[in-house]
């Protein structure tokens, strides 16, 4: 009787393992060895680079210490379908001016951080086909009547963050504004809530969140002058791992998991996919 119970058990978790319902990862076809996702496995653990202070795409929760938003969720997914689990993850704060030195130095495999995909960045990382589109926008002191469309920053003082597109994007469109640059969006807004600056110019996806910060303080232009498509960013020339990201992304748009992320997320700001979710048929 012991015997048969001890056969039964074992084929019960052959049948259980066999159709992968214990969630591990041996559901999953078996990477190449030497492969960054092999590598991922075999460690347990998937490295993020991501923003820690952009509330609803990557966000330190001061009073819980989760990451939350739109780009840890995706991050999750991701950690999910390489290891088993989506809490098989380690979050390290990335900022705009150091996303491609992390990558190259391996301290993150992959960066999910409002990462836009650029020529220039191409030559130093490699990215995968978009998952989301932002666009660039601007917010003001919510008093401030004088800005109403982007070309209105000239002669102002525009904050922006060093290393981002937006500084850029400011210099070729806006080339009379007057550029405060530092390192993290952040620093931007005591500057501008206290008078110090006009206007901070970014992501519509980073101001939205700054704007739920300080809802009172602030108003959104609500005039993108430029779009964003963010890509995760993976080591130049791994070509493997940045494949299969993009097979992970094209599934995500198409099964559901990408509207449930954002509808968690930015969604909850009132804000409707339209122009930022891709076409799961490009894909
Ligand atoms: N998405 C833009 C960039 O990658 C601006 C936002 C940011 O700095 O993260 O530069």
């Amino acid at each position: 009787m012991t015997a048969f119970r001890a056969a039964l058990a074992a084929l019960i978790w052959l049948a259980l393992a066999g159709c992968g319902v214990s969630g591990s990862p041996s559901q999953h076809s078996a990477f190449p060895d030497g492969s960054t996702m092999a590598l991922i496995r075999q460690r347990g653990v998937l490295t993020v680079g991501i923003k820690f202070d952009h509330p609803l795409f990557g966000y330190k929760d001061p009073a819980t210490g989760r990451i939350t938003g739109f780009d840890a969720e995706i991050a999750r997914l991701v950690a999910k379908d390489l290891t088993g689990s989506e809490s098989n993850i380690r979050f390290i704060e990335t900022i705009p001016r150091n996303r491609e030195d992390f990558l190259q130095r391996g301290v993150v495999d992959v960066v999910l951080a409002t990462y836009s995909i650029t020529p220039a960045r191409r030559r130093l990382v490699g990215f995968t086909d978009p998952y989301y589109y932002a666009g660039q926008d601007v917010l003001v002191r919510a008093d401030d009547t004088a800005v109403q469309e982007p070309a209105d920053m000239g002669g102002k003082k525009v904050c922006t963050a060093r290393g981002s597109t937006s500084v850029d994007r400011l210099r070729s469109t806006v080339p009379r504004a007057e550029l405060e640059i530092v390192d993290t969006y952040m620093e931007c807004v005591t500057a501008l809530i206290t008078g110090r600056i006009d206007a901070i110019s970014t992501d519509d996806t980073i101001l939205l969140g700054l704007m739920l910060q300080h809802p009172e303080q602030v108003r959104l232009l609500g005039k993108p002058f430029g779009r964003e498509p963010y890509g995760m960013g993976v080591r130049h020339d791994d070509d493997a791992f940045r494949g299969y990201l993009d097979g992970l992304i094209a599934g995500y748009l198409r099964d559901g998991r990408w509207d449930r992320a954002f509808r968690d997320t930015i969604g909850v700001a009132g804000a409707a996919a339209g122009q930022a979710k891709p076409a799961s048929d490009r894909h």
